[in-house]
């Protein structure tokens, strides 16, 4: 792949607009990288194409996989004491021994689903409220926190609960409709998706 000698702003990769310092020998495109699939273009498109061809069982498996990485970062901060100290993970353990809280496994697997999306709803209602909430609107009397995809379905189909309780499936909607809404999803599993995948 022959490098460009003197590479300037003129020179754009074709496939993600940044400097470019190859050429290629059959296309004559220009391109950021000597490997195209090193470019941060084509493992974009790639990646867009390979979701187009994804089934909802392939979905719900990727959210899994991702679900895990998160998981194992949040499994390597449990083990900074530091980290611990600020999270209080002490908290409830005494509220199980002192009786006020239910220990986890004498929970149903649903309560346990739920209870982890309220806790992740919380953290995210904290750090995020300027994204669910841009208006600033009063949560309380006549907005309520809703989450568009509903708990009882990311329940029924096995949506990792860091994403139900993430800010991205959460907004404010008016008291009433969230009444009428009672359990049911205001975006569909494509749309939940694809949120879960944006940035
Ligand atoms: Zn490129």
């Amino acid at each position: 792949m022959p490098k460009l000698l003197n590479p300037s702003n003129n020179y754009k990769c074709f496939l993600c607009k940044s400097q470019a310092t190859y050429i290629s020998f059959n296309s004559k495109k220009y391109r950021c990288v000597e490997k195209i699939t090193q470019c941060p273009g084509f493992i974009k498109k790639a990646e867009e194409s390979r979701q187009q061809n994804m089934s909802k069982i392939d979905r719900q498996k990727h959210m899994k996989n991702m679900s895990d990485k998160g998981n194992a970062k949040l499994h390597k901060l449990h083990q900074d004491p530091e980290w611990r100290k600020i999270k209080g993970e002490n908290i409830s353990k005494n509220k199980i021994i002192n009786g006020s809280a239910i220990d986890p496994i004498n929970k149903s697997a649903w309560k346990l689903y739920e209870d982890d999306v309220d806790r992740i709803t919380r953290t995210n209602w904290i750090y995020n409220q300027s994204i669910i909430n841009p208006l600033g609107l009063e949560r309380g009397k006549d907005y309520e926190l809703d989450h568009k995809y509903s708990k009882q379905q990311g329940f029924k189909d096995n949506i990792p609960a860091e994403f139900i309780g993430s800010y991205k499936n959460l907004h404010l909607i008016e008291r009433s409709t969230n009444r009428r809404k009672y359990n049911t999803c205001s975006i569909t599993f494509e749309e939940l998706y694809s949120l879960m995948n944006s940035i």
